[in-house]
């Protein structure tokens, strides 16, 4: 039985704080599934893994600012508070954490977060601007110290940002343990965003060419293919009516270029579906 009660919602870092007390001083572990809202069954994955592995589970909602290249974007991004909430709740979650813009960034706040080095520097990094990173390293920084969480959840979705995310926790001492779980994609193959809900019918029908195109990939390398131009240019063939920003074949850990694939590679793929950002990968196993 899914549980239908609403989950306890929290606006402020005072207030969390004061909600998390009694947990921490008894000495049982705190899990964050930090999320931008507009919550899927991607997202509850992580709720789930969370729920089983720790005692109290915070989810915090909120669309960061700072982390988006473009305003048009950020403008159009989803919100669903209400439906999120529901899918909390259904997810036996203790804990919304869902603060307003100026409680994360009051005014006056000065505060940035940066790593540096090839990690933010190559794929989303280069095409969305070191910004992007930037932002994300800082709220999540912040959602660290606000929470101070055991564990705390990311999805391979986006690969990147959890490499990321990982080096911020070794380079600042956080002292949290990261989990990074599968991406969960519709039986089709498309991996589930808040962003999907932009796509109209026929856009949906051309973002399925983005996983496609992996599948390609995957075969080719596990067929022995070694060659990353070759198995580039066969996957990205199948991309149709989008825009492809890029297609990599990387290493799964430093994010760098192969010259050759006799280990597992990360393939990584963004492109835009009409007004639609995407982004999408793989790892594959020669
Ligand atoms: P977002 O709300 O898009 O910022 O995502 C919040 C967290 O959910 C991030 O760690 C994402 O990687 C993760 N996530 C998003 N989509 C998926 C998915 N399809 N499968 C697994 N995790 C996901």
């Amino acid at each position: 039985m899914e549980q239908t009660n609403r989950p306890t919602v929290i606006r402020t870092v005072d207030a969390l704080r004061e909600a998390l007390a009694p947990t921490r001083r008894a000495g049982q572990r705190i899990g964050l599934v930090p999320t931008m809202g507009a919550l899927h069954q991607g997202h509850r994955s992580l709720m789930d893994r969370a729920r089983a592995e720790c005692d109290l589970v915070v989810v915090s909602i909120f669309v960061n600012p700072r982390q988006f290249d473009r305003a048009s974007d950020l403008q159009a991004y989803p919100r669903t508070e209400e439906a999120d909430l529901q899918l909390v709740a259904d997810a036996g979650a203790d804990l919304v954490f869902a603060p307003a813009t100026d409680e994360v960034y009051p005014a006056g706040f000065g505060a940035e977060v940066r790593l540096r080095g090839p990690l933010v520097e190559t794929l989303e990094g280069a095409h969305r601007g070191s910004g992007h990173f930037h932002g994300v390293t800082t709220v999540v920084s912040k959602l660290f110290n606000m929470c101070r969480p055991d564990v705390a959840y990311f999805g391979r979705k986006d690969a990147q940002q959890a490499l990321v995310i990982a080096q911020l926790v070794r380079d600042l001492d956080f002292g949290i343990r990261i989990e990074t779980c599968p991406t969960i994609r519709d039986p089709d193959g498309l991996a589930l965003s808040s962003r999907n809900s932009r796509l109209s019918p026929s856009e949906r029908q051309r973002a399925l060419t983005l996983k496609q195109s992996l599948d390609i990939a995957a075969e080719l390398v596990a067929g022995g293919t070694t060659d990353p131009e070759t198995i580039i240019a066969a996957a990205t063939t199948v991309l149709s009516g989008v825009s492809l920003e890029y297609f990599a074949l990387v290493d799964p850990r430093t994010l760098e270029p192969v010259s050759s694939i006799d280990r597992p590679v990360l393939a990584a793929i963004a492109a835009e579906v009409g007004e639609v950002r995407l982004i999408d990968n793989l790892t594959l196993l020669p």
